[in-house]
């Protein structure tokens, strides 16, 4: 008989839990979308998604998911055939430069391992090899979460510069927004692209951008410019125009409730947290990967993301659905290339000790019933690994 009841657990890498003061917030009549507290409530949004990405530029708020951001990214700074230069390590990256080549840009991908982080001397080879310049962007994941890697963003940054190259440095932060320090402004990021239903912790439905002054110059001759994701229109002064039509009201009621939740707690405490319980989740699987059944996907421990962990096994299936059905937790399988070769595990956003802590004594108590070989207990591990004296 299945222990399963009451709240299920979501612990896959996005969207993640929202928190009910998020689902509150949402719970209200719509209001006025040319004057009042929605013009507040933008003015606001923005001024503290400043603070999410480090940047004192301006940040466009999109009624789409992380695709959407990801298109108005390279439409409002690229033209028809330009190069881009695509840093693989794992899916999302090379995803990102599919929607590229889909709407006519030129895509190079500059191939990696998945189970490691893209390595800046690489790209800074390649570009040195480039001496025309005809790469007009970088594009790089900071966390994939297909293979649970963080990329060394301020490195990859380093390597363009050391090569003398021109090209824009455009980073998908949408898994490490509010789960890892990113600092688009220190790091010469160009435009940082993000989206409401990860660290967030806001439904799925907005495409966040920001947009540095070098891509904003770049939007000037920009030929892929297309009105709804067009910056210089949303620039404009009526509030109607930053969404390019209607506002996502009760999408911005959450993601503002969800800001002040991260301010009140407090960005580097929520970045700490994520650190701590990642570190906990790791601690098990690395005790559990010493029956032989399981490997992580990162091999680099310094290049493993606090905000989802990729687990190797073979037959994966039957832990995700043993743990969906018997226990009430959904953990993700993986995707892209390693589809059907583990789990996700994601650790991000609305989660504490307890949340960890549970899904990790679930995924346990799954692999005994299965008779997964594991070694000790990863959950002692994981206890151990919070206990603060
Ligand atoms: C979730 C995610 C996205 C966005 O995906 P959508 O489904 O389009 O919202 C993009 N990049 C990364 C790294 C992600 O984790």
């Amino acid at each position: 008989m299945p222990v399963s009841n009451g709240r299920e657990f979501l612990m896959i890498p996005g969207p993640t839990t929202v928190p009910d003061r998020v689902l509150r917030a949402m719970h209200r009549p719509a209001i006025d979308i040319y004057a009042g507290p929605l013009v507040d409530i933008t003015d606001r949004c923005l001024d503290d998604l400043r603070l999410m990405f480090r940047t004192e530029h301006r940040p466009y708020i999109y009624i789409s998911n992380g695709h959407g951001a990801w298109e108005a990214a390279l439409t409002n700074t690229l033209s028809k055939g330009d190069k881009v230069l695509v840093l693989e390590s794992g899916r999302f990256a090379t995803n990102w430069g599919l929607l590229g080549e889909f709407i006519g840009l030129d895509v190079e991908v500059l191939p990696g391992d998945w189970h490691q982080a893209v390595d800046p001397n690489a790209v800074e080879a390649r570009l040195r090899q480039d001496s025309g310049h005809e790469i007009k962007a970088v594009l790089v994941a900071q966390i994939d979460t297909a293979s649970s890697v963080c990329n060394d963003i301020p490195s990859i940054g380093s390597a363009i510069a050391s090569a003398g190259h021109p090209a824009l440095f455009m980073v998908d932060a949408v898994a490490s927004l509010a789960t890892t320090p990113f600092e688009m402004d220190a790091w010469n990021v160009d435009v940082a692209v993000s989206g409401s239903q990860k660290g967030l912790m806001t439904p799925p439905g907005l495409g966040l951008v920001a947009a540095g002054p070098r891509a904003k110059a770049a939007a000037k001759t920009a030929g892929l410019k297309t009105q709804y994701w067009d910056w210089g229109f949303r620039d404009g002064e009526m509030h109607y125009e930053k969404y390019c039509g209607t506002p996502p009201e009760h999408l911005l009621f959450g993601l503002r409730e969800a800001l002040d939740m991260i301010l009140e707690e407090g960005l580097d405490n929520v970045l700490q947290r994520h650190a701590r319980l990642a570190e906990a989740a790791r601690a098990a699987i690395k005790v559990w990967s010493d029956g032989g059944a399981i490997e992580f996907g990162i091999h680099d421990t310094s290049s493993r993301s606090n905000a989802v962990t990729v687990a190797l096994m073979d037959n994966p299936d039957r832990l995700i659905d043993f743990c969906r059905d018997e226990y009430g937790v959904t953990i993700g399988g993986c995707i892209g290339g390693w589809q059907g070769k583990g789990w996700r595990l994601g650790h991000m956003g609305h989660i504490n000790a307890p949340m960890l802590l549970g899904a990790l004594g679930v995924i346990e108590s799954a692999l005994i019933a299965l008779d997964i070989p594991i070694g000790e207990s990863g959950c002692a591990a994981a206890a151990r690994s919070l206990a603060v004296s």
